[in-house]
């Protein structure tokens, strides 16, 4: 399955197996902290499509789904902590239960800025739902409640995370051959 893209790929780090099982758990663990609460799932775009889909359908609640599509600035003003929204909510979110999804944790910056940016519209709480986290990466100290796999600090694609815009579709997390990046 999937030849024309695993032919790109020097090693897989996490199987759609295993995906699949520990988003199952995830969305079991939100399920259980968020009974009788009004969720909004904020979906970070593009990157969280496929943990988005994955996930939401393995949490037992009513919950309503939004989408953002973020960036954080260049290195330059890091310090800031700004964020470039490109695209917003479509809803409000005050008095909400907002659990933001996103497919990796890097240095930690564009979640540490768009957090306190949804508390500030006055949700009644923000919390993170990610994927893959490059804990030994981290630059700001974010707390992420619910975390699928932690992974080592490599370049990785698949699963929603993407080089030059592809391999986003690749139903496994994993790093790409060398060749790839010399042929652009
Ligand atoms: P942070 O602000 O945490 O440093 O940035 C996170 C963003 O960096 C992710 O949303 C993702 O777009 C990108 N990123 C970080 N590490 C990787 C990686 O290994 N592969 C890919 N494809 N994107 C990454």
């Amino acid at each position: 399955m999937m030849d024309n893209l695993m032919k790109d790929i020097r090693k897989v780090l996490i199987t759609r197996e295993q995906l699949q099982k520990r988003v199952a758990e995830m969305g079991q663990e939100i399920t259980r902290d968020y009974q009788g609460k009004d969720v909004v799932l904020v979906g970070i775009l593009k990157g969280a499509m496929p943990f988005l889909c994955d996930l939401m359908r393995c949490i037992d609640l009513p919950v309503t789904l939004d989408t953002m599509v973020v960036s954080s600035y260049g290195d330059n003003t890091v310090s800031s902590g700004s964020i470039n929204i490109k695209k917003d909510l479509d809803k409000d979110i005050r008095g909400k239960h907002v659990i933001v999804v996103e497919d990796i944790i890097d240095t930690g910056i564009t979640m540490d800025s768009l957090v306190p940016l949804l508390k500030k519209r006055g949700a009644a709480s923000v919390e993170l739902a990610i994927c893959l986290n490059k804990k030994e990466r981290r630059e700001r100290d974010v707390f992420v409640k619910y975390i699928g796999f932690d992974i080592p600090d490599e370049f990785i694609v698949g699963y929603g995370c993407d080089y030059a815009e592809k391999y986003r579709n690749l139903p496994e997390v994993g790093v790409l051959k060398p060749e790839v990046y010399v042929r652009g």
